[in-house]
């Protein structure tokens, strides 16, 4: 199996998404050039990001939107049901609970843990919490593959340790910080402050940018 490129495996969400809008619209063949200015990418990389998936587009016609999503969403093995545990229902969690294009993409939450009293024995979106001490036995039980960690920091390597001892395969964690696993778990930490940071740098670069130019268009005009 060929090892994907973390930016391709990042990308394809982003085709999927405009692939199935285009689906909607009626649009039944797409190229790569039109998927690639669509969403301000190069149209090689579009090509050679898609090669991944299996699906080959036709020098004329490109590619058919339908084949192509399903060969995006097979790749990603969104086709395929993932059970999964949330820990920490809270505000963030319970918004997870609620998502329910989640499950289109495979990942179906079976059960949540906490440990808030108040919130134990009652259900968040039909799912029911559970105390922290079930986990291991609930995870093997049901066969759970995948954890989601949306405790406050310092509860995150106690909850990973109680998803380790169950055998789950990843672990999706949202809080900020970084949890260690044995090598064969997967951990894919989300760090929204990663994106903000982003975000704000690039508002100031982009501000800064923009009063040179205008400083630089008003020297101009004095000369
Ligand atoms: P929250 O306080 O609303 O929810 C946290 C939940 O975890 C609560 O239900 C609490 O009872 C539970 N909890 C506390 N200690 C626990 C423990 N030891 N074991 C299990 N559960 C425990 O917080 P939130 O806003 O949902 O944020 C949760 C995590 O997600 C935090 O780490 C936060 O930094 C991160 N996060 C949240 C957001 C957001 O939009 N809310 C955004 C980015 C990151």
């Amino acid at each position: 199996m060929r090892i994907t490129p973390e930016p391709t495996m990042r990308r394809l969400p982003h085709y999927l998404h405009f692939l199935k809008r285009q689906l909607e619209n009626g649009v039944e063949k797409i190229s790569s050039t039109i998927i690639a200015q669509a969403l301000s990418l190069d149209s090689t990389q579009v090509r050679k990001d898609l090669e991944y998936t299996g699906v080959k587009g036709k020098p004329k016609t490109g590619f058919f939107v339908k084949e192509l999503i399903q060969a995006i969403l097979e790749f990603l093995t969104w086709t395929t049901r993932r059970d999964a545990f949330l820990i920490g229902a809270g505000n963030l969690g319970s918004a997870m609970l609620g998502y329910n294009r989640f499950r289109e993409y495979g990942l179906n939450f079976v059960a949540a843990f906490d440990t808030d009293e108040n919130k134990i024995g009652s259900e968040i979106y039909k799912v029911p919490i559970f105390t922290l001490d079930k986990i291991p036995s609930m995870a093997r039980r049901m066969n759970v593959q995948v954890g989601v960690l949306t405790v406050p920091a310092h509860a995150a390597q106690t909850a990973t340790d109680l998803l380790v001892e169950g055998g789950i395969k990843a672990i999706w964690n949202f809080a900020p910080t970084y949890v260690k696993a044995p090598k064969e778990v997967v951990i894919e930490n989300h760090q929204f402050t990663e994106s903000l940071a982003a975000l704000t740098r690039k508002m100031v670069e982009v501000d800064f940018h923009l009063e040179k130019y205008r400083l630089s268009n008003l020297e101009g005009n004095r000369t």
